[in-house]
């Protein structure tokens, strides 16, 4: 037997709740790969999954935890053997299939990737899927052109999980980072990784019916979407890109006006950490690896165990989470 964070419902009342248990192996869905879990983490979608669901999830009883890093305990599938690495971020893991609230899990072996080389299990989840997204959405802005020394480089969202991560890895590349936060008493820890300049989310939350405003920006990584990417869309500069990952802030993208793809040439790029392929998982997770000052996570790190993820999936619905929360399942 090992321990499951498991979610239930009940039929009658509708309710759901959340308690570690004893679940067994048996109890496991199918899957090529048994892997020892270590370290998972709290993401929007946990908390969602934590709570009534929010339509994510299939069929209870339920272990959410979107994403997991550990070693492979048992594979019939040729690419991984016991003792291998892994890290699993995506594929409606914790959602449509049991995710990493629990010490084993067994998943499809197309799902992994191999941890990469000097990483461990516990900085994997430091990034984990907000850091993965973090990178996919960098990586886009680049393809679209962005390089340092164009100008300022806004993060929404900028204290939260991808927020973060997007801040240091922009300001590892050499970009001036401009950060969004709706909590002042987050300066520090900012400026700590990276950002060159603090936007109040207040200047950003107004809806105005101005078409465009003054050229602010040369890229954005957009974790907020609602009002605020209405207004950022406005103050990008010619020709550059937002990378919208989120939707914090509202699901609407509000005030928006067709004037900035029209009269600069905006590009507004759809992040998806979900169905990435396995090429590209690897791509991101070896930039990840290269481009992300791994002496900066730690101060993203908020350390969490099986038992604190019923309080900390209502934190996070709330947006009152700084950082990454990385939940050690065998403590
Ligand atoms: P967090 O809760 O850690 O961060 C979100 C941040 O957004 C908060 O910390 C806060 O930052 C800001 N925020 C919250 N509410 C509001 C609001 N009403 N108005 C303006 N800003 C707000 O979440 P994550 O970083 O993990 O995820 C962010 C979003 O990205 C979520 O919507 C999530 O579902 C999505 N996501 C998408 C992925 C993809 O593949 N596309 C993958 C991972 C996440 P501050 O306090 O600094 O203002």
């Amino acid at each position: 037997m090992f321990k499951a964070l498991v979610v239930d419902k009940d039929e009658e009342s509708g309710k759901t709740s959340a308690a570690v248990r004893d679940i067994g192996l048996d109890d496991l869905p199918g899957g090529e790969v048994t892997v020892a879990v270590e370290y998972s983490t709290v993401n929007y979608k946990d908390g969602l999954c934590i709570g009534p669901g929010g339509g994510l999830v299939r069929k209870y009883p339920h272990v959410p935890g979107i994403d997991f890093a550990g070693t492979v305990e048992d594979s019939s599938d040729d690419r991984y053997k016991p003792g291998d690495k892994v890290v699993l971020t995506g594929w409606r893991v914790g959602e449509a299939h049991w995710g990493g609230y629990a010490q084993k899990a067994r998943v499809k072996a197309d799902w992994l990737v191999p941890l990469p080389e000097g990483m461990d299990s516990r900085a994997a989840m430091a990034v984990g899927t907000a850091g993965l997204t973090a990178m996919l959405a960098v990586m886009a802005l680049e393809d679209h052109g962005l390089e340092p020394g164009h100008g300022p480089v806004l993060v929404t969202g900028a204290a939260g999980g991808v927020g973060s991560v997007a801040t240091a890895i922009l300001a590892r590349l050499g970009h001036e980072v401009a950060a969004v936060t709706g909590r002042p008493e987050q300066e520090e820890y900012l400026r700590g990784l990276g950002a060159t300049q603090i936007v109040p989310r207040e200047d950003l939350s107004e809806v105005t019916r101005k078409p465009l405003e003054t050229e602010l920006w040369a890229g954005c990584v957009d974790a907020v979407a609602g009002a605020m990417l209405g207004r950022v869309l406005k103050q990008m500069k010619y020709g550059t890109s937002v990378a919208a990952i989120g939707l914090a802030g509202g699901a609407a993208i509000e005030g928006a006006l067709i004037t900035p793809f029209i009269l600069r040439g905006v590009n507004l790029l759809g992040i998806d950490s979900v169905m990435q392929p396995y090429d590209n998982r690897v791509r991101a997770w070896q930039r990840i690896a290269r481009d992300l000052p791994m002496d900066k996570l730690e101060a993203m790190v908020q350390p969490a165990t099986l038992s604190d993820l019923p309080g900390l999936g209502k934190d996070i619905l709330k947006g009152q989470v700084k950082g990454r929360v990385v939940v050690d399942v065998n403590a």
